[in-house]
C-alpha cells in the first residue's frame, strides 16, 4: 500500500527485475479509481534509489558540523547501548530516554520503536497527533467513534459540502465519485478560505474567513432552526432540547460578522441545505486545527444529524475512519508508567522535565526540527541532550543536527501491514527488493539494540527480539481478529488489500457507539474564540498541503524546490507594503520569523498570506507557530490537538 500518510492509502504493486523495482502501479484488483496512483507516487520509487538516501550508519563529530563518519552497525549500536546503560545508572531511571516518533510511515511493525523503548522500563515518549485529534474526539463524543461512509455512496447525495478539504490535490481518487454524484444531480459546495482547485470545479464556493468554521456551522444551525428545517424531537438524540434552546439565544449578528459573509450568501447556503437531501459533508482536517476546532466538527455533525442526514446513503459527515477494528498492538509492549509528553507541546514540556531530565533523544518517522512547533525552544534545549539518534531515509534537517543516523528501509524492503485512516484499506507490503545498502527496518534495529543491551547487562530489555516479522504479525492479526474483517488470516492479504468495513454507510440506521446508543449534541458555547488580525500581526497565515508532497516528505525532490518558501498574497496589500512579485520578504510574529519569496494571488483575501507546507529547501512554516492547544483530542489520542492554523503574522521586505 502507498505509505504516504494520505487520505487515499492506495493499494499498489511493484514490478521487479534482477533485484530492482522497474515501476510501480495501482492494483488492478481494486475498484476503478484506485487502479491508478497519483502523481505524488512518482517520488516513492525515486526515494528508494535516490542518490542522497542514507545507506549506512554514520556518526557526526560535532553536532551540526557536517563532519560525518561512516560506522558499522555494531559500532552504532554499541554507542547507543552504552549510553542507555550509562544514563540508567547515573539517573537510576530509564526516564531520561525519550522517543519522538510520528507518521512518516504508518506501518505496524515500525512500532517496534515504541516496543523497544517500553522494554527498557518507563521512558519518556510523545503522545497525541498534530493532525486530527480534535476532530477525532468530536466525532467520538457525538457518534461514539470515527467511521466514514464509502465514496461510492456519494452518488446518492443531492448536496455535497466539501468543507476545508481539497481532494483535487489531496485525495484525487475521490474525484471520480464526486463527478459521478454530480452526473446524478448532486450540487457541490466548497467552503474554504483558499480558492482551491476543488473550489474551481465546484458549483458553489464560499470563501470563509480563516478559523470561522465554528461560527459558520452555528450560524447555519440557527438559520435552519428558524426555517423549521431541524428536527425538534428524536429518540436518537441526547441533549436535543437544550441544544435547540441554546441556538435560539444566539446573537446571530456576531456570527455573521465573524464569518465575514453577506446575508445573501448565508441565506443561499441555508436554502441549499434545507432543500437538498441527502447531504454529505466532508470535513477536512484543517478546520479542526483551531482553538475551537473540535467544536467546529461537533457543530458540523449536529448540522448533519439534525437535518436527517446521518445513517443514510449519500449522507453523513466524513472526517476519519479509525474504528473498523482494533489491533492488539503487541509489538508496542505498552506499559502504564510511560512518561508521556504531548507531541504538540514537546519542546515546552521537555524544558520542564527535571526529575529526571531527558538526555537521550531518539527520533523516528519524522523531521522534528521542521515539523515541531516551538522550534526556538527546541533549538535552545538541544545542547542539553547527550545523545541524539535519528532513524531515517535521508539526512533531514533533524538528522543533520543528530549525533548518530541510522538508515532505515523503505516500504519495498520489508514485510509489514498498513492501514488507512479514511478509506478503510488494510493491506500488506511484502519485500519486493532486498534492503538497499546497509539499511535496516525499525524492527531489526530494535532487535539489534535489545540483544546488545542484554549482552552488556542481562535483563535490560524485554523486547521479544527472537520473534520473526511473520510471528509479530501472527500476534497482531490473530485469526479471531481476521475473521471479524472477513479474512481467514493476514497471509490472505498477499492476494490484495481489503476494505475492512463491509457496510458502506456510516452509522446506518442511526445505531451509534455512544454509551446510550444515541447521537450526542454538544453544548452551545457561551462565547466563540476570537482570533483576529491586529496592528502588530495584520495577516492570517495559512499553510495547507502542497500539491506534490505530503507534509515534510520532500527529500526525493528537494533539489527542485526553491531555496525559501513561496509566500502568496493579494497584490493590493503587497502594493501598499511596497512588495513586488518575486521580492524576498520576512514574515514574523512573536514565535519566530521566516524568509520567503512573494508571489501574487488575486484569489486570496487581502488579509491572508499563504504558504504551502514543505515547499522549500530551507525554512519551515512552523517557525511562526506557537502551538496553542486546541479544545479536544485527549480522548482519542491521549493529548489535546494543536491550533496549527491559528497563526497571525506581519510581513516586510527583506
Ligand atoms: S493518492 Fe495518496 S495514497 Fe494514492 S498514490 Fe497518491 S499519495 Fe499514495
Amino acid at each position: 500500500m502507498c505509505p504516504r500518510n494520505c487520505y487515499d492509502s492506495c493499494p499498489m504493486l511493484a514490478y521487479t527485475s534482477h533485484g530492482r523495482i522497474d515501476h510501480i502501479s495501482g492494483d488492478n484488483l481494486t475498484p476503478g479509481a484506485y487502479r491508478q496512483l497519483c502523481s505524488k507516487s512518482n517520488q516513492i520509487l525515486s526515494t528508494v534509489y535516490h542518490k542522497d538516501r542514507l545507506l549506512y550508519p554514520m556518526i557526526q563529530h560535532g553536532r551540526g558540523t557536517g563532519n560525518w563518519q561512516r560506522i558499522s552497525w555494531d559500532t552504532a549500536i554499541e554507542i547507543i547501548a552504552r549510553k542507555i546503560l550509562d544514563l540508567k545508572e547515573r539517573f537510576g531511571s530509564t526516564l531520561p530516554l525519550c522517543l519522538n516518533k510520528y507518521s512518516g510511515n504508518f506501518s505496524l511493525l515500525r512500532n517496534a520503536c515504541e516496543g523497544m523503548f517500553n522494554s527498557l522500563g518507563p521512558t519518556t515518549q510523545t503522545i497525541g497527533t498534530p493532525c486530527f485529534s480534535s476532530g477525532l474526539d468530536a466525532q467520538k463524543l457525538d457518534f461514539g467513534g470515527n467511521i466514514t461512509s464509502q465514496t461510492q455512496t456519494l452518488v446518492n447525495a443531492k448536496l455535497i459540502v466539501l468543507w476545508g478539504v481539497n481532494p483535487a490535490w489531496t485525495a484525487i481518487h475521490t474525484m471520480p465519485a464526486l463527478y459521478a454524484a454530480r452526473e446524478c444531480g448532486a450540487k457541490i459546495v466548497v467552503i474554504d478560505p483558499v480558492r482551491t482547485e476543488t473550489a474551481n470545479k465546484a458549483d458553489y464556493y464560499i470563501q470563509l474567513r480563516p478559523g470561522s468554521d465554528t461560527a459558520l456551522a452555528l450560524l447555519l444551525l440557527c438559520r435552519l432552526h428558524k426555517r423549521h428545517a431541524l428536527v425538534t424531537e428524536s429518540d436518537k438524540i441526547t441533549g436535543l432540547a437544550e441544544f435547540l434552546k441554546g441556538l435560539s439565544k444566539i446573537d446571530q449578528s456576531k456570527l455573521l460578522a465573524a464569518v465575514d459573509q453577506s446575508e445573501e450568501a448565508i441565506d443561499f447556503l441555508t436554502g441549499l441545505i434545507a432543500a437538498h437531501h441527502p447531504m454529505h459533508i466532508w470535513a477536512g482536517f484543517g478546520l479542526q486545527r483551531h482553538l475551537q476546532g473540535g467544536l467546529a466538527i461537533r457543530l458540523i455533525d449536529a448540522l448533519s444529524m439534525l437535518t436527517g442526514n446521518i445513517g443514510i446513503a449519500g449522507g453523513g459527515v466524513n472526517f476519519a475512519d479509525r474504528d473498523a477494528f482494533q489491533l492488539p498492538r503487541f509489538i508496542e509492549q505498552r506499559r502504564n508508567d510511560t512518561r508521556f509528553v504531548n507531541i504538540n507541546q514537546f519542546s515546552h514540556t521537555l524544558q520542564t522535565l527535571t526529575d529526571p531530565p531527558v538526555r537521550l533523544l531518539w527520533i523516528a518517522c519524522r523531521d522534528l526540527l521542521t515539523q515541531d512547533v516551538g522550534l526556538q525552544e527546541l533549538h535552545a534545549l538541544w545542547p542539553n541532550l547527550e545523545l541524539i539518534v535519528t532513524a531515517d531515509k535521508f539526512l533531514t534537517t533533524t538528522a543533520q543536527m543528530s549525533d548518530i543516523v541510522l538508515p532505515v528501509t523503505t516500504e519495498f524492503e520489508d514485510l509489514d501491514i498498513y492501514t488507512g485512516y479514511f478509506q478503510q484499506w488494510l493491506g500488506i507490503n511484502e519485500r519486493a527488493i532486498p534492503p538497499q545498502g546497509e539499511t535496516k527496518s525499525d524492527l531489526e534495529i530494535a532487535r539489534l539494540l535489545t540483544r546488545r543491551l542484554n549482552e552488556l547487562s542481562p535483563g535490560t530489555s524485554t523486547f521479544p527480539a527472537h520473534l520473526t516479522d511473520e510471528e509479530f504479525l501472527d500476534r497482531e492479526l490473530p485469526e479471531s481478529l481476521c475473521q471479524t474483517i472477513g479474512i481467514k488470516n493476514w497471509r490472505q492479504l498477499r492476494k490484495g488489500a481489503i476494505k475492512v468495513r463491509k457496510n458502506p454507510v456510516a452509522w446506518e440506521g442511526q445505531h451509534f457507539a455512544t454509551s446510550d446508543g444515541k447521537f450526542h449534541c454538544c453544548p452551545i458555547p457561551a462565547k466563540l474564540a476570537e482570533f483576529l488580525p491586529s496592528e502588530e500581526t495584520p495577516f492570517y497565515f495559512i499553510t495547507p498541503h502542497a500539491q506534490q508532497n505530503i507534509n515534510g516528505q520532500i527529500h526525493a525532490r528537494r533539489k527542485e524546490l526553491p531555496e525559501y518558501p513561496i509566500v502568496y498574497l493579494h497584490p493590493e496589500p503587497a502594493k501598499r507594503l511596497g512588495l513586488s512579485e518575486s521580492c524576498q520578504v520576512i514574515l514574523w510574529n512573536q514565535h519566530g520569523q521566516l524568509t520567503g519569496t512573494v508571489r501574487f494571488d488575486k484569489t486570496l483575501p487581502p488579509d491572508v498570506i499563504l504558504s504551502y507546507q514543505g515547499s522549500s529547501k530551507h525554512g519551515t512554516v512552523n517557525a511562526l507557530n506557537g502551538g496553542r492547544v486546541s479544545d479536544l483530542g485527549s480522548l482519542s489520542t491521549g493529548a489535546p490537538g494543536v491550533a496549527l492554523y491559528d497563526v497571525l503574522v506581519n510581513i516586510r521586505k527583506k
